[in-house]
């Protein structure tokens, strides 16, 4: 097998900033100890987030130009109309200014005190917006997918039993809908199978509970049924990712991932109904119906967008490029989460710094270190990001401590990813001497956007 290369050649090129040590260990300081308060020019290699990051194609910017801007009745709506229907077969298609405002609609909708809302694991956008409605988020992911070191196919799955007896015991009418995300983001970016997708759909057709896919990144979703998954192997990306919502009643969609733009996202659906609400609270809270909170040139270029995610010469370049990375830290015994997903590594927090307690947030610790040795921003998904006190004011940490390296799409080449695993190698040899940190300021409500850190010690 010969390497398999970037699938693209570079038109437009964009320089980034090098700063020394001393700079680092100052603008960390200055930020708090919280990367996203570390701006974005100070950064060598940015795997904050692979959200919107993505670099658009000749022919996306093409569709730039070409966005028809008209306040209704826009030709760059019905172009996105058109691609997004054809994708997922929904009848209603809302396009909105970014995944968590569909969110939003839905759930303002949906959602409530009493509801509750199962998922394999809820994106913290998602279980924000579940939460804000007043309605509980509850997440379902199979125990394998608990563990991180663990290698299986598909650790992105909803536990369906688990969903059973959450049905009976909180009974069907107060579970509105049940979503499963695909992949699994908050779980390590793992793959759901279409097994699963079909069983929990024949589950919840039994009481009656619809099916909502939060489908930021199905086409990595389909690519890995369709490498990994008996009877795939032969079928379209496209084919598989239209089976998947087939089993759906609905969709959520940040079009800032697999949709391979900047700024983006859809609300589709089948019911009637429910759409006509949700169309009215867009034209309060987004805007008119054939926008959202979109330009028309950015309709344009999700559209065109969804037609090259499922190019399989981009998704099998993706996921290796993503997988090249996870062997390189693996082979020096970097502990990470197996096996790699979709759009990211993720450092087990908890193995490679097992000295810091989960309550002096190891995974934060291991983010800093990584900016201040190497200049890469990463991002912790852990306690910071899951956390929650009880009522003796307590912190109740989440099952995982990670730290997610997200991959950009069509952003990094393969020298840059090999300067990434270097770094995480030199941190990992010196990870004895990284420290905890304490939080001395946070927000109610998605703190780890704005929280304030000290180290310890
Ligand atoms: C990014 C993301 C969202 C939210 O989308 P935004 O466009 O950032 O608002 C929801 N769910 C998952 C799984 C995501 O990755």
């Amino acid at each position: 097998m010969k390497t398999i290369i970037e699938p693209f050649k570079i038109k437009s090129v964009e320089p980034i900033r090098f700063t020394s040590l001393e700079e680092r260990e100052e603008i960390l300081k200055k930020a708090f100890y919280n990367p996203f308060m570390i701006r974005a020019d100070d950064v060598l290699i940015d795997l904050l987030t692979d959200s919107g990051t993505a670099a658009m194609s000749a022919r996306q910017w093409a569709g730039m130009m070409d966005g028809d801007e008209a306040y209704a009745g826009s030709r760059s709506f019905f172009r996105f109309e058109e691609a997004v229907r054809s994708l997922t077969g929904f009848k209603h298609i809302i396009p909105t200014h970014q995944g968590r405002a569909a969110e939003k609609i839905l759930f303002s909708l949906v959602g409530g005190r009493g509801k509750y809302i199962p998922n394999n694991t809820h994106f913290d956008t998602t279980r924000a917006n579940v939460e804000f409605s007043g309605a509980e988020a509850v997440d379902l992911p199979i125990v394998e997918g608990r563990q991180p070191s663990l290698l299986a196919p598909f650790k992105g799955n909803i536990d369906v039993a688990e969903l059973k007896s959450l049905i009976e015991r909180i009974g069907p009418q107060n579970i509105p809908l049940c979503m499963i995300t695909i992949t699994n983001n908050s779980g390590g970016g793992q793959p759901v199978s279409m097994a699963n997708i079909r069983e929990a759909k024949g589950l919840l057709r039994q009481y009656g509970i619809p099916l909502y896919l939060d489908a930021c990144r199905f086409a990595e979703n389909a690519f890995f049924i369709k490498t990994r998954e008996p009877g795939y192997a032969e079928r379209s990306v496209a084919s598989i990712a239209k089976e998947m919502f087939s089993y759906a009643d609905g969709c959520t969609m940040s079009a800032k991932k697999d949709a391979l733009v900047n700024m983006g996202g859809f609300l589709a659906l089948n019911d009637d109904a429910l759409a006509s609400q949700a169309r009215n609270l867009l034209i309060v809270t987004e805007g008119f119906t054939t926008y959202g909170g979109l330009a028309g040139r950015d309709l344009e270029a999700i559209a065109q967008g969804l037609e090259e995610v499922v190019d399989e010469h981009y998704l099998t370049y993706r996921i290796r490029s993503v997988e090249y990375l996870g062997e390189k830290l693996a082979a020096v015994g970097v502990p990470i989460v197996q096996p790699p997903g979709g759009h990211a590594i993720y450092l087990d927090a908890k193995q490679f710094c097992p000295h810091i307690l989960p309550a002096q947030y190891p995974g934060q610790a291991i983010v800093c270190e990584l900016y201040r040795v190497g200049g890469i921003r990463s991002v912790e998904i852990g306690g910071v990001m899951f956390g929650k006190y009880d009522q003796n004011g307590k912190l109740v940490s989440p099952p995982m401590e990670l730290v997610r390296l997200a991959i950009p799409r069509r952003v990094y080449t393969q020298s840059h990813i090999d300067y990434v695993a270097e770094v995480v190698q030199e941190v990992f040899a010196e990870r004895n001497k990284i420290k905890g940190v304490r939080i001395i300021e946070e927000a109610a409500v998605l703190r780890h956007f704005t929280a304030k850190f000290q180290p310890l010690g």
